[in-house]
């Protein structure tokens, strides 16, 4: 099953902001703003393992 999913972070807790930009959505887990994809619940999770990740390096 296919689901929107945060690029940055591979949270759902995603919302389209404004509806005249189809493009534009938020994150509410990592504040990303723009362009959402779509995935399954493997892509989500491998994007977020991937975040987790980053931001252990950031640190
Ligand atoms: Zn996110």
């Amino acid at each position: 099953m296919m689901q929107k999913i945060c690029p940055r972070c591979g949270s759902r807790n995603v919302k389209w902001i404004i509806p005249q930009n189809w493009s534009q959505w938020v994150c509410y887990d990592c504040d990303y703003t723009g362009p959402i994809i779509e995935g399954n619940q493997d892509l989500a999770e491998e994007i977020h393992e991937n975040y987790v990740e980053s931001q252990k390096h950031e640190k």
